[in-house]
């Protein structure tokens, strides 16, 4: 029996906060049916007055920026701090592509005997599935440039997290963006998110989750040619050079890996040290390490809150066994709640499954490598290349080695990897396409190219 309704449970108490109803395969198809009844019209809405609607979302998404945020805390156990960064995030993602309507330009090309332009049209119905880690900002940046491309949407929120997606649903509509524009649709990834992928309305999946799920997606979605965005998982390396600020790089690297409990697809969860600087790093890493500040998550000190679910505390624990070699350990609280504390492994084996699978909880593997040549080509022994970061003092060698790792998102003496304003995507087994910045409203369109004789 296929369940009804999903105990959204807060992952710090453990605690029932409420009970949402999943949809079934009926309800879905019903959704699909009435955004693509939608879209004729949504598409016909004169780009100025589409960029206003946008404009008022993302107006609306601010207004109610300290209760989304509060709604992420209970149901994703994310920080206080994390959840105002994640509220206003979409809201500037709404409000960034709220210019796109207006810019959405073509080109004329020049050619014998005529005039040529492109024009970018909309697909239609778009199909988002969403992850549990970072719930509003991974919704946004599907649906923002959807929508202001011209197509209706149809949501699919993670299971685990529902709640902030639903309350963005009522905003778009308060906000005067018709109902069946923007639909949030509860359910089971194995019932809705399969809808998505096989129902043949749905003319294009964005999907960020599993490399394994996202595998399943893109072949279902061969079946109808259908074009899909994936943002699957990472194992970024986080390279710290002798030339370094050490003392920058240590106390910045426990926030590169343990944000968000490493539930990050981003997470530098390789630190990759040359070996003249291994034990200075070492040193200081510990300190930093056992000062993140691991707590309640609405506490306003908090830095760290607990994993989503006993089953993601379970499959973290895995990695960290009696025999795991373990250097040092941060805190975290007892009692109730899914908590983890952050834990620095140093594995001598380079086959270590630590160092290949994602563990999507606050563990870090730290390795030695001898110089350039070995960072570079230990940071690309991964099936993934989403993230990582590079610290040195010498400007060849960041660019250097930010031109030889394989990876869609690199930064030199930072570990930030996500601005609205610039491409998000990943290589290899960490996704296909990109999201965010500039070009987004493009991945929702098809270019027409139409001739004109003269
Ligand atoms: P999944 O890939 O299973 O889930 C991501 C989304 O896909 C959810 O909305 C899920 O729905 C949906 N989904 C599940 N099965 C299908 C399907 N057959 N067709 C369409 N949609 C589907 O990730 P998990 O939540 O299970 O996490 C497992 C691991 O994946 C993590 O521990 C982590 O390693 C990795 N992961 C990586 C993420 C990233 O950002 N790179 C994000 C999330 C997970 P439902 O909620 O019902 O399962």
């Amino acid at each position: 029996m296929t369940a009804t309704s999903h105990d959204v449970i807060n992952p710090a108490t453990e605690t029932v906060v409420t009970s949402v109803p999943l949809a079934s395969v009926e309800e879905t198809d019903a959704a699909i049916a009435r955004a693509r009844a939608a879209f004729p019209a949504w598409r016909d809405v004169a780009p100025g007055d589409r960029a206003r609607l946008l404009r008022r979302f993302a107006d609306a998404v601010d207004a109610d920026r300290e209760n989304l945020a509060r709604i992420e805390v209970e149901n994703a156990g994310h920080t206080i701090g994390n959840a105002r960064w994640e509220a206003g995030n979409a809201r500037d993602v709404i409000a960034y592509y709220a210019a796109a309507p207006e810019r959405l330009i073509g080109q004329q090309i020049p050619v014998p005997g005529g005039l040529d332009v492109t024009i970018h049209e909309p697909l239609g119905v778009v199909g988002a599935i969403v992850p549990w880690n970072f719930p509003m900002p991974i919704a946004s940046w599907a649906f923002a440039p959807a929508l202001a491309a011209g197509n209706t949407v149809v949501l699919k929120p993670a299971e685990l997290t529902p709640l902030t997606a639903i309350r963005l649903a009522e905003l778009a509509r308060e906000a005067g963006i018709p109902e069946d524009v923007f639909q949030v649709i509860p359910g089971a990834g194995t019932v809705v998110g399969q809808r998505f992928v096989d129902h043949p309305d749905v003319a294009k999946i964005v999907f960020t989750g599993s490399t394994a799920v996202g595998k399943q997606v893109m072949a279902g979605c061969a079946q109808h040619v259908k074009p899909v965005t994936l943002e699957l998982g990472g194992k970024s390396a986080n390279v710290v050079f002798a030339d370094a600020d050490l003392e920058a790089a240590a106390a910045a690297a426990p926030y590169g890996v343990f944000d968000n409990a490493g539930q990050d697809c981003c997470a530098r969860s390789r630190i990759l040290v040359e070996a003249s600087a291994y034990d200075r790093f070492m040193e200081l890493f510990e300190t930093a390490v056992r000062g993140v500040v691991v707590t309640d998550p609405a506490d306003e000190k908090a830095e760290m809150g607990p994993l989503i679910s006993a089953g993601q505390r379970e499959r973290v624990a895995s990695y960290v066994g009696s025999d795991a070699p373990v250097a040092f350990r941060g805190s975290a609280p007892d009692g109730p709640g899914f908590w983890f504390p952050p834990t620095v492994l140093t594995p001598d084996d380079p086959a270590d499954r630590v160092l290949h699978e994602e563990i999507f909880g606050p563990v870090v593997a730290v390795v030695r490598v001898a110089d350039e040549a070995e960072a570079v080509r230990v940071a690309n022994d991964s099936a993934f290349g989403l993230s990582g970061s590079i610290w040195t003092r010498d400007v060849g060698r960041a660019i250097r080695v930010s031109r030889a790792i394989e990876a869609g998102n690199l930064s030199v003496n930072s570990n930030s990897s996500v601005r609205y304003w610039t491409p998000f995507g990943g290589y290899k087994s960490s996704g296909l396409g990109r999201e965010l910045g500039p070009d987004a409203p493009l991945a929702f369109t098809e270019t027409k190219n139409v001739f004109i004789a003269t």
